[in-house]
Protein backbone atom coordinates (compact mmCIF):
# COMPACT_ATOMS: atom_id res chain seq x y z
CA UNK A 1 0.00 0.00 0.00
CA UNK A 2 1.65 3.40 -1.00
CA UNK A 3 2.62 5.43 1.97
CA UNK A 4 -0.01 8.41 1.43
CA UNK A 5 -2.47 5.63 2.15
CA UNK A 6 -1.11 4.12 4.77
CA UNK A 7 -0.80 7.66 6.69
CA UNK A 8 -4.81 8.27 5.37
CA UNK A 9 -5.80 5.04 7.06
CA UNK A 10 -3.91 6.00 10.32
CA UNK A 11 -5.55 9.42 10.27
CA UNK A 12 -8.67 7.85 9.73
CA UNK A 13 -8.45 5.82 12.72
CA UNK A 14 -7.96 8.79 14.10
CA UNK A 15 -10.67 10.26 13.42
CA UNK A 16 -12.57 6.84 14.21
CA UNK A 17 -11.28 7.07 17.58
CA UNK A 18 -12.28 10.44 18.14
CA UNK A 19 -15.90 9.60 16.75
CA UNK A 20 -16.12 6.70 18.90
CA UNK A 21 -14.43 8.31 22.00
CA UNK A 22 -18.34 10.30 22.16
CA UNK A 23 -21.55 7.68 22.63
CA UNK A 24 -20.17 4.42 24.00
CA UNK A 25 -21.70 2.35 26.13
CA UNK A 26 -21.42 -0.66 28.28
CA UNK A 27 -23.76 -3.57 28.59
CA UNK A 28 -22.52 -5.36 31.14
CA UNK A 29 -24.67 -6.34 33.98
CA UNK A 30 -23.96 -4.52 37.49
CA UNK A 31 -26.23 -3.56 39.65
CA UNK A 32 -27.36 -0.15 40.57
CA UNK A 33 -30.49 -0.88 42.92
CA UNK A 34 -31.58 0.96 44.89
CA UNK A 35 -30.78 4.48 43.19
CA UNK A 36 -34.22 4.68 40.96
CA UNK A 37 -36.45 3.74 44.18
CA UNK A 38 -36.55 7.15 45.28
CA UNK A 39 -37.09 8.75 41.52
CA UNK A 40 -40.60 10.05 39.73
CA UNK A 41 -42.00 7.33 37.49
CA UNK A 42 -43.89 8.09 34.04
CA UNK A 43 -45.29 5.29 31.77
CA UNK A 44 -46.47 4.46 28.20
CA UNK A 45 -47.41 1.27 27.18
CA UNK A 46 -44.27 -0.46 26.47
CA UNK A 47 -41.75 1.93 28.82
CA UNK A 48 -41.43 3.32 32.05
CA UNK A 49 -39.43 6.39 32.60
CA UNK A 50 -37.78 6.45 35.67
CA UNK A 51 -36.56 9.91 36.78
CA UNK A 52 -35.56 12.50 38.98
CA UNK A 53 -39.01 14.80 39.10
CA UNK A 54 -36.93 17.47 41.19
CA UNK A 55 -34.55 17.75 37.85
CA UNK A 56 -37.01 17.41 35.16
CA UNK A 57 -39.16 19.84 33.66
CA UNK A 58 -43.07 18.40 33.45
CA UNK A 59 -42.98 19.44 29.08
CA UNK A 60 -39.49 17.70 29.26
CA UNK A 61 -40.63 14.44 30.70
CA UNK A 62 -43.59 14.65 28.33
CA UNK A 63 -41.30 14.96 25.37
CA UNK A 64 -38.62 12.44 26.70
CA UNK A 65 -41.63 9.94 27.04
CA UNK A 66 -43.07 10.74 23.10
CA UNK A 67 -39.02 10.51 21.57
CA UNK A 68 -38.50 6.87 23.50
CA UNK A 69 -41.59 5.78 22.27
CA UNK A 70 -40.76 6.60 18.58
CA UNK A 71 -37.25 5.03 19.12
CA UNK A 72 -39.20 1.85 20.56
CA UNK A 73 -41.98 2.49 16.86
CA UNK A 74 -38.60 2.04 15.06
CA UNK A 75 -37.38 -0.83 16.55
CA UNK A 76 -40.70 -3.12 16.64
CA UNK A 77 -40.31 -2.48 12.83
CA UNK A 78 -37.05 -3.66 12.35
CA UNK A 79 -36.83 -6.80 14.86
CA UNK A 80 -40.62 -7.53 14.26
CA UNK A 81 -41.80 -7.10 17.86
CA UNK A 82 -40.60 -5.76 21.11
CA UNK A 83 -39.49 -7.06 24.54
CA UNK A 84 -42.93 -8.99 26.69
CA UNK A 85 -42.37 -6.53 29.84
CA UNK A 86 -41.68 -2.87 29.63
CA UNK A 87 -38.50 -1.49 28.75
CA UNK A 88 -37.11 0.05 31.85
CA UNK A 89 -34.95 3.91 30.52
CA UNK A 90 -33.52 5.24 33.95
CA UNK A 91 -32.92 8.84 33.45
CA UNK A 92 -30.32 10.08 35.95
CA UNK A 93 -31.06 13.96 35.72
CA UNK A 94 -29.77 14.59 38.94
CA UNK A 95 -27.33 11.86 40.47
CA UNK A 96 -23.47 11.18 38.80
CA UNK A 97 -24.39 8.91 36.25
CA UNK A 98 -20.61 6.97 36.29
CA UNK A 99 -20.85 6.99 40.16
CA UNK A 100 -24.05 5.60 40.56
CA UNK A 101 -23.67 2.78 37.60
CA UNK A 102 -19.88 2.06 38.03
CA UNK A 103 -19.80 2.49 33.95
CA UNK A 104 -16.61 2.46 32.55
CA UNK A 105 -15.92 6.49 31.57
CA UNK A 106 -15.70 5.99 28.34
CA UNK A 107 -19.56 4.87 28.29
CA UNK A 108 -22.50 6.82 27.39
CA UNK A 109 -25.08 5.02 28.50
CA UNK A 110 -25.78 2.01 30.10
CA UNK A 111 -27.96 -1.43 29.86
CA UNK A 112 -28.07 -3.83 32.68
CA UNK A 113 -32.03 -5.35 31.97
CA UNK A 114 -32.95 -1.64 32.21
CA UNK A 115 -31.86 1.33 30.05
CA UNK A 116 -29.38 3.59 32.18
CA UNK A 117 -28.74 7.23 30.56
CA UNK A 118 -27.00 10.44 31.87
CA UNK A 119 -28.89 13.41 31.25
CA UNK A 120 -27.27 16.36 33.94
CA UNK A 121 -28.64 19.54 33.41
CA UNK A 122 -31.05 18.07 30.50
CA UNK A 123 -32.95 21.18 29.28
CA UNK A 124 -34.53 19.65 26.11
CA UNK A 125 -34.11 15.95 24.14
CA UNK A 126 -30.78 16.66 22.19
CA UNK A 127 -30.22 14.43 19.17
CA UNK A 128 -27.08 13.34 20.68
CA UNK A 129 -29.72 12.29 24.08
CA UNK A 130 -31.76 10.80 21.23
CA UNK A 131 -28.97 8.77 19.82
CA UNK A 132 -27.99 7.06 23.14
CA UNK A 133 -31.51 6.06 24.59
CA UNK A 134 -32.19 4.49 20.83
CA UNK A 135 -28.28 3.04 21.15
CA UNK A 136 -29.25 1.83 24.77
CA UNK A 137 -33.29 0.45 23.88
CA UNK A 138 -31.97 -1.61 20.92
CA UNK A 139 -30.09 -3.63 24.14
CA UNK A 140 -33.22 -4.34 25.52
CA UNK A 141 -34.67 -5.41 22.32
CA UNK A 142 -31.66 -7.97 21.36
CA UNK A 143 -31.43 -8.88 25.02
CA UNK A 144 -35.29 -10.06 24.88
CA UNK A 145 -34.74 -11.81 21.66
CA UNK A 146 -31.55 -13.54 22.41
CA UNK A 147 -32.25 -13.98 26.11
CA UNK A 148 -29.08 -12.34 26.65
CA UNK A 149 -27.02 -14.58 24.80
CA UNK A 150 -25.96 -12.44 21.91
CA UNK A 151 -22.37 -12.01 21.23
CA UNK A 152 -21.61 -8.24 22.63
CA UNK A 153 -20.36 -7.74 18.91
CA UNK A 154 -23.54 -7.92 17.70
CA UNK A 155 -25.42 -6.24 20.42
CA UNK A 156 -23.02 -3.46 19.83
CA UNK A 157 -23.05 -3.39 16.06
CA UNK A 158 -27.11 -3.36 15.93
CA UNK A 159 -27.48 -0.64 18.70
CA UNK A 160 -24.93 1.45 16.95
CA UNK A 161 -27.21 0.89 13.55
CA UNK A 162 -30.17 1.54 15.29
CA UNK A 163 -28.28 4.76 16.15
CA UNK A 164 -28.00 5.90 12.79
CA UNK A 165 -23.87 5.26 12.88
CA UNK A 166 -22.06 4.34 9.65
CA UNK A 167 -18.82 2.42 9.34
CA UNK A 168 -18.25 3.73 5.70
CA UNK A 169 -15.87 6.46 7.28
CA UNK A 170 -13.72 3.75 8.59
CA UNK A 171 -14.34 1.35 6.36
CA UNK A 172 -10.96 1.41 4.11
CA UNK A 173 -8.63 1.28 7.61
CA UNK A 174 -10.98 -1.49 8.55
CA UNK A 175 -10.57 -3.29 5.15
CA UNK A 176 -6.47 -2.53 5.54
CA UNK A 177 -6.31 -4.32 8.75
CA UNK A 178 -7.83 -7.24 7.93
CA UNK A 179 -5.73 -7.58 5.00
CA UNK A 180 -2.63 -7.05 7.44
CA UNK A 181 -3.78 -9.68 10.26
CA UNK A 182 -6.13 -11.86 7.86
CA UNK A 183 -8.56 -11.58 11.00
CA UNK A 184 -11.02 -8.92 12.30
CA UNK A 185 -10.74 -10.96 15.64
CA UNK A 186 -14.59 -10.79 16.24
CA UNK A 187 -14.77 -13.77 17.97
CA UNK A 188 -12.73 -12.81 20.55
CA UNK A 189 -15.47 -9.96 20.74
CA UNK A 190 -18.56 -12.50 22.03
CA UNK A 191 -17.75 -11.35 25.81
CA UNK A 192 -18.18 -7.81 27.02
CA UNK A 193 -16.22 -4.83 26.72
CA UNK A 194 -16.21 -4.03 30.29
CA UNK A 195 -12.31 -4.70 30.58
CA UNK A 196 -11.38 -2.76 27.60
CA UNK A 197 -9.07 0.55 27.85
CA UNK A 198 -10.88 3.75 25.72
CA UNK A 199 -8.66 2.55 22.25
CA UNK A 200 -9.26 -1.17 22.97
CA UNK A 201 -13.56 -0.47 22.88
CA UNK A 202 -13.00 2.21 20.19
CA UNK A 203 -12.18 -0.77 18.11
CA UNK A 204 -14.31 -3.33 18.88
CA UNK A 205 -17.08 -0.72 18.69
CA UNK A 206 -15.56 -0.04 15.10
CA UNK A 207 -15.36 -3.42 13.98
CA UNK A 208 -18.98 -4.37 15.76
CA UNK A 209 -20.80 -2.08 13.64
CA UNK A 210 -19.32 -2.77 10.25
CA UNK A 211 -20.03 -6.54 10.75
CA UNK A 212 -23.69 -5.72 12.04
CA UNK A 213 -24.21 -3.13 8.58
CA UNK A 214 -22.79 -6.12 6.02
CA UNK A 215 -25.38 -8.24 7.94
CA UNK A 216 -28.10 -6.12 7.53
CA UNK A 217 -27.10 -5.34 4.00
CA UNK A 218 -26.11 -8.48 2.48
CA UNK A 219 -28.70 -10.99 4.79
CA UNK A 220 -31.51 -8.55 6.00
CA UNK A 221 -32.71 -7.80 9.23
CA UNK A 222 -34.97 -10.61 9.26
CA UNK A 223 -32.07 -13.11 9.50
CA UNK A 224 -30.18 -11.17 11.81
CA UNK A 225 -33.94 -11.34 14.02
CA UNK A 226 -33.69 -15.24 13.36
CA UNK A 227 -30.10 -15.58 14.29
CA UNK A 228 -30.84 -13.80 17.90
CA UNK A 229 -34.07 -16.46 18.47
CA UNK A 230 -32.11 -19.36 17.76
CA UNK A 231 -29.25 -17.96 20.02
CA UNK A 232 -32.49 -17.77 22.85
CA UNK A 233 -33.61 -20.82 22.02
CA UNK A 234 -29.90 -22.04 23.52
CA UNK A 235 -27.94 -22.70 20.03
CA UNK A 236 -24.36 -22.25 19.97
CA UNK A 237 -23.08 -18.98 17.79
CA UNK A 238 -21.73 -20.35 15.21
CA UNK A 239 -24.56 -23.25 14.79
CA UNK A 240 -27.35 -20.22 14.53
CA UNK A 241 -24.38 -18.86 12.75
CA UNK A 242 -24.85 -21.47 9.82
CA UNK A 243 -28.47 -21.62 9.81
CA UNK A 244 -29.79 -18.24 9.68
CA UNK A 245 -26.65 -15.98 8.19
CA UNK A 246 -25.11 -18.77 5.89
CA UNK A 247 -21.71 -18.16 7.73
CA UNK A 248 -19.34 -19.04 10.01
CA UNK A 249 -16.84 -16.87 12.00
CA UNK A 250 -13.71 -17.03 9.07
CA UNK A 251 -16.78 -16.90 6.27
CA UNK A 252 -18.56 -13.89 8.08
CA UNK A 253 -15.43 -12.02 8.25
CA UNK A 254 -14.15 -12.68 4.59
CA UNK A 255 -17.65 -11.30 3.83
CA UNK A 256 -17.08 -8.74 6.29
CA UNK A 257 -13.49 -7.76 4.27
CA UNK A 258 -14.89 -8.22 0.75
CA UNK A 259 -18.09 -5.85 2.10
CA UNK A 260 -15.84 -3.18 3.30
CA UNK A 261 -13.51 -2.83 0.37
CA UNK A 262 -16.73 -2.15 -1.60
CA UNK A 263 -17.54 0.43 0.57
CA UNK A 264 -13.75 2.24 0.51
CA UNK A 265 -13.70 3.03 -2.94
ZN1 LIG B 1 -24.11 -0.46 23.62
Amino acid sequence: MPRFIRRISLFLLVVLSAFFARAQDESSRRSASGVEERYAERASSSILLVYDGKRVEPGLERLLLSALEQSYADLVQDFGSGPVEKVVVVVYAERDFQASTQAPAWADGLFDGRVRVPARGITGVTPELLSVLKHEMTHSFVHFRAKGRAPTWLQEGLAQVEEGKTSAPFASALAGSYAARGTFALQGLEGGFTGFSAPQARGGYAISLAAAEMLRDTRGFGAVAHFLDLLGDGSLVEDAMRETLRADYPRLESDLADWLKLRAR
